[in-house]
Formats: structure tokens, sequence, C-alpha cells
């Protein structure tokens, strides 16, 4: 049951005997050519920084070099805003939304098609197990193609009245824990309602949306309709800052967002800003543990915990604690860890060595401040960015494993006795983005439902995504809704 090196690491199983043998079953990387360089994509074309800067993107798994991606600096910004507002004024707002449909429509077959050259190249670029990215992230992305293409030629049946107008060029800014699917969930509500747009991918993952750049082409999107500049945070800024741009959507961490909410203060810029979360996950004693289990696992160890919704906080009731915690250390027992192109692996890479140092860090804090720490014996691979599944019992709400995004596989335990004690637990954070309940009763889910501040709720499941469903938080997890109809009202001036 073991591997070697980032092949295919197991964890301890549970019992002898009980143990599964899995052979390597490696997806193939020949399905993806990587080319040695990159450029921006603007205007419908590729083509060098205009300083000729580059940076290396790598993979998380082995620290081996992919590409040299080129990275946008304020000039670069301006060329993209000002092709995008061409776009935006000569093609793509006078064109019907039957016809922006079509464009929609063929950008999300094209993505069905190429799936598995996206699937391999994203977990290459991130470091997530490839069963993940093949069957999460990319078919989301190409449904919420889908989903958006059916709006763009309804928009005034969409509940905003009877005429609603698009902003205009539409700069998006995301993260790298979900790097395609952020793209089609920032790209297809502003395209489908008629907005051009100008992304601007995370640093140690802007593979995809290049891939996705050539898709736009192959789907014969008109020049400058979408943009994708590539760079670090400095590149966001700019765009962030820059005066052509009328809607700022931002994907990432809580700290960046209060900047970019600064930035755009009083500029009549709209913005939408979805920020980080330290969710709670509550199981009460009347739940069907094996479930429960299953969606606590989902819940903080899907991705290796880089969700903004994850579970990170488990509340489990007193009485049943013991129980669930026992299983969930024997469940832990079987998860993999390693190559994340192996398609048993269920753990990949932590995506960067300074997410790994973050991660780290505050699994250290959460020692020092007197949690139980504990991991299944696990063998991490030589070179890479690794981290064993962690669990935190006895975690105190005043210690910063319980406060903090920790953004990683940790996953931190505390209990309750009376649905008050839950709520008022759950409740007891600054964010407010997601929250997961686990109880065989319906009315004591709708009651949980209403007190709990929290964007999403969902009752006895875990992590589940549909583009019909709006997705968003509260507080310091940010504003604005993507998804569904909500999604559209971001991007149309109703
Ligand atoms: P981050 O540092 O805020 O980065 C997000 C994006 O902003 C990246 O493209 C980043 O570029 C860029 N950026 C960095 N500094 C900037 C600045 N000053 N101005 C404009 N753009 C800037 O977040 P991260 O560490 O990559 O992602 C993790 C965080 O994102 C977590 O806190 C997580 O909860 C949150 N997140 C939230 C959601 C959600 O839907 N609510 C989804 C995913 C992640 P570089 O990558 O080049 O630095
Ligand atoms: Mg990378």
């Amino acid at each position: 049951m073991d591997g070697d090196g980032a092949r295919g690491s197991a964890l301890a199983t549970t019992a002898p005997g009980l143990a599964w043998e899995y052979a390597p079953a490696p997806e193939s990387r020949d399905v993806v050519s990587i080319a040695p360089e990159y450029g921006l994509f603007i205007d419908g074309e590729f083509g060098p920084a205009a300083d000729g800067g580059t940076f290396a993107t790598i993979n998380p798994a082995t620290e081996e070099p992919l590409a040299r991606v080129a990275q946008a600096g304020p000039a670069d910004v301006g060329r993209a805003v000002a092709a995008a507002r061409r776009a935006y004024e000569t093609t793509w707002r006078p064109m019907p939304g039957a016809e922006r449909a079509k464009y929609l429509y063929r950008i999300a077959r094209v993505l069905q098609e190429r799936a598995r050259e996206f699937a391999v190249l994203e977990s290459l670029d991130n470091g997530k197990p490839i069963k993940e990215s093949r069957d999460t992230d990319i078919p989301l992305a190409a449904a919420h193609f889908f989903y958006y293409a059916g709006w763009a030629d309804k928009l005034e049946h969409a509940g905003f009245g009877p005429g609603p107008r698009p902003l205009g060029v539409a700069g998006q800014i995301i993260p790298w824990n979900f790097p395609l699917l952020m793209a089609a969930w920032k790209l297809a509500p502003a395209l489908a309602a008629g907005n051009t747009c100008v992304l601007k991918p995370a640093e140690t993952t802007p593979l995809t949306a290049l891939l996705l750049a050539e898709v736009c082409q192959q789907a014969g999107l008109p020049p400058g309709v979408v943009n994708v500049l590539t760079g670090a945070g400095g590149t966001g800024a700019a765009l962030a800052g820059h005066q052509g741009v009328d809607k700022i959507a931002f994907t990432g961490s809580t700290e960046v967002g209060k900047q970019i909410a600064a930035t755009v203060a009083g500029t009549g810029k709209k913005v939408t800003l979805e920020l980080g979360g330290k969710a709670a996950n509550i199981i009460f004693d009347d739940a069907p543990v094996e479930a429960a289990v299953e969606g606590i696992v989902n819940g903080i160890f899907f991705n290796q915990g880089h969700v903004c919704c994850a579970g990170s906080r488990l509340l489990v009731q007193e009485s049943a604690a013991q129980e669930v915690t026992d299983r969930l250390r024997r469940r832990l027992g079987t998860l993999r860890l390693g190559d994340p192109l192996d398609k048993n692996t269920d753990i990949g890479a932590i995506n960067s060595r300074a997410q790994l140092d973050k991660i780290t860090e505050l699994s250290a804090a959460g020692q020092a401040e007197g949690a139980d720490r504990w991991s299944p014996p696990c063998e991490l691979p030589g070179r890479g960015f690794w981290f064993a599944p962690t669990i935190f019992t006895g975690v105190a709400q005043s210690h910063r494993i319980a406060r903090e995004e920790i953004f990683g596989p940790v996953l931190s335990v505390l209990t309750f006795r009376t649905p008050d004690e839950a709520v008022a637990k759950a409740n007891n954070t600054p964010y407010g983005l997601s929250a997961g309940v686990w109880t065989e009763k319906g009315s004591r889910i709708l009651w949980l439902a209403s007190k709990l501040r929290a964007g999403v709720v969902w009752a006895n499941t875990y992590n589940r995504f549909d583009p019909a469903s709006p997705f968003g938080g509260y507080t310091e997890s940010g504003y604005g809704r993507e998804g569904g109809r909500h999604g559209l009202a971001a991007y149309l001036d109703a």
C-alpha cells in the first residue's frame, strides 16, 4: 500500500488484514502539452508583457518548473482594459443576447471536449488530486458556461426590470484553489450579461486560465471580450485601481478584499467580494454517523482544505463526540496522500510553500495553545509541499485554530450540548460563508438554517455546488453573490 515519493505514498490503513492494496493508476501527463513560455492574452492574441517580465509556475507536488508566464505590468493592464472597452462598445454590448449565448455554449462544449486535458493541467499546476479536477472542477466550470448561456437572451425576464444593462468592463481577480472553476464563475455571468472581461488568475496557477483563453479563440469569441493577464498581486492591484474598469469581482483573502474595497471606494465602480471562511459543520447525536463522517471528510479534506467554505470547525454534540471522532480517525487512516495524477489519490499537494508555511504555523499554534493534535501514520513525499491530514480535539473557541482560517487539511473539533449552544458557537466567528448541519430532524434543520449567519447552509451534505444556486457570504466573508440569478445581478445595472 505504500508508494514511493510523490507516486502514491499512502497513509497507513486500519487493522492488519483490512488493508486495501492499490496499484498505481496514474493519469497520463501526455494528454496536455505545456509550452515553455506563455504570453498575456490581450485583444484575442497572446503576446509578451510590455517590459518583457516573466515568472515561473511550478508543480507543487514535485517543485518541478512547468512553464514561464508573462508578468503583466501597468502598461499591459492599460492595453487589456482598452481592448475590453473597445470590444464592449463595438461588438459585445450591441450583440443580441441569443448571439452571445452561442459563444458561451461553444466555450462550454469545448471545455467538455477538452476536459481531460484541462483536468491534468489543473492537477499539475495546482497539486489537487486528478479525481477532483476531473469530477468537480472541470465539469462544474463547463456547467457554469452552459447555465449562463441560457440566461443571455432572457435578461429582461430575470426579474431585474424591462431593460437591464451591462456594467461595462469587468476586472476579475481570482485565487489558486479552484483556478478554472473560479474563472468560469467570473466570466460566464459577466459575458452573459453583456460585459467584457479582464481576468487576473493567481500567480501560482495561471495555466488553465491561459488554456481557457485558447478555448475562447477556438470558440471564435470576438477579440477583446475576454483578456487574461497573468501576474502577481501587483497586477491585481493595478487592475483594481484602473479607472477604465467599471466593476471589480474579487475572490481571495479578506485582507486583500479589504484593500480592494478601499481602492474602489468613492470611484463609482461596482464591487463584489468573495472572501474567506471558518465554517461550522454541526453534527447532532441523531445524525446518521457514517454519512456524517463522510461529510466531515469531504468538508475539510476535499481539495486539501483549500476551500473558502471548508467545514474547518467541527461542532459535535457531546453525547456523540467520542463515536464520531473515533470513526473519523479510522476513516482518515484510509485516505491516500500522494501523486495528484494518481486516480486513487484522495489528498494531493499543498499549493505553495507559502501556504504550507501558513498551515504549519497555525497547527503549531494549536498545539502550543493546548489542543490535542492527531494525524494518521503518514509518509510524506520527499519533494514538493505536503501536509498530513490533521485533527485537533479539545479545541477552545479562543484558540487561533478555532478562529483563523487555516486553508489546509486541518480540522478543529469542538463540542456542544444544546441546539442553542451549537448556534452560538457556530456564529462566534467574524466570517459567515457556509455551514453544515447533520441531523435526522427536518424541523431542526430549518430552525438552524434561520439562525446560522452563513450564506450557504448544507443539510446532511457538504460542499455541494450547482450553477443555479447562489453562493457568497456575510461580514468578513465578503458581499455579493455568484451563481444563479443572483450572480447575474452582480453584472447588471439594474
Ligand atoms: P489572495 O492573496 O487574496 O489572492 C487572491 C488573488 O488576488 C490572487 O490572484 C492574487 O494574486 C491577487 N492579489 C494579491 N494581492 C493583491 C492586491 N493587493 N490587489 C489585488 N489583487 C491582489 O488570496 P489567496 O491566498 O490566493 O487565496 C486564499 C484566500 O482566498 C483564502 O482566504 C480563501 O478563503 C479565499 N477564497 C475565497 C473564496 C470565496 O469564494 N469566498 C474562494 C476561494 C478562496 P497572486 O496570486 O499573484 O498573489
Ligand atoms: Mg503552479
